[in-house]
């Protein structure tokens, strides 16, 4: 069942948290976004082939499938964008992507030719025109891929924030909001620590995220933190957030 974080009769963002759960119990869990504006549409990280035919259901009852405009994809991991060649068959949406990834890409599909579908987004980040709004794709890199991006709706004034948020709980358990962040910081410490690079990239991306007006922060796996004070509270802890390559110590390049 899909979640309507926003709806207000014309534009609409629609989160899926369990078509993988659907699928095969032993994935990790992860989080599939459809951005609906009039009767134009884009669909955010739509994940590997597992959550297709879900997706593709929870998009008919809100335009044909052949008006989707985009598939954005924060960055090229399996979870956000292995299900490509999918999409690329069935709709003649554009693929968008870290102009690091583009050249990648054909890896997930069967080897056509879709450079004219696919648009690298510039290191700056961009508009993406949709419907009468335009979704703002934001520098996220290395948080944690090199070439990465969030995606903020300026409409619900949702930030689609990726792998940056994400934490990994159990199917079934990630449709509510984060209640209690403190409860919440476990879940997220040893996943962020691991995957995420540094220190001095996290307070980057913290000053750009206080720049925005933000309601609801979504990431990709994982609860989503609503609301302007549980925003506030995820966006300091990023800020202080010590990982990657700050924990890296000789230790860990040991020979096996
Ligand atoms: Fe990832």
């Amino acid at each position: 069942m899909a979640v309507e974080l926003y709806n207000d009769g014309k534009h609409v963002c629609l989160a899926f948290y369990d078509l993988v759960h659907e699928e095969a119990e032993h994935a990790v869990q992860a989080n599939q976004f459809l951005v609906v504006d009039g009767d134009h549409g884009a669909l955010i990280d739509p994940g590997g082939n597992m959550t297709y035919n879900g997706l593709l259901m929870g998009m008919q009852r809100f335009f044909p499938i052949r008006n989707l405009d985009y598939i954005l994809a924060s960055h090229p991991d399996p979870d956000i964008i292995a299900s490509l060649n999918k999409w690329m068959v069935t709709t003649s949406a554009r693929v968008l992507i870290s102009k690091l990834w583009t050249r990648f890409l054909p890896h997930f599909t069967s080897g056509r030719d879709y450079s004219a579908r696919t648009i690298g987004i510039p290191d700056e980040g961009m508009l993406i025109p949709l419907g009468s709004c335009r979704i703002k794709a934001l520098p996220a890199h290395f948080l944690h891929s090199e070439g990465n991006f969030q995606f903020y709706d300026p409409v619900s004034r949702i930030l689609f924030s990726g792998d940056l948020g994400a934490s990994l709980v159990d199917h079934g358990q990630a449709s509510e909001p984060v209640q209690d962040f403190d409860r919440h910081l476990p879940l997220m410490e040893g996943f962020h620590r691991r995957y995420m690079v540094s220190n001095k990239i996290c307070r980057l991306w913290a000053k750009m995220a206080r720049s925005l007006d933000i309601e609801m922060i979504v990431p990709q796996h994982g609860a989503r933190f609503v609301g302007k004070e549980m925003v506030g509270r995820f966006i300091d802890w990023v800020e202080q957030l010590e990982c990657g390559v700050d924990l890296m110590t000789e230790k860990n390049y040991r020979a096996p």
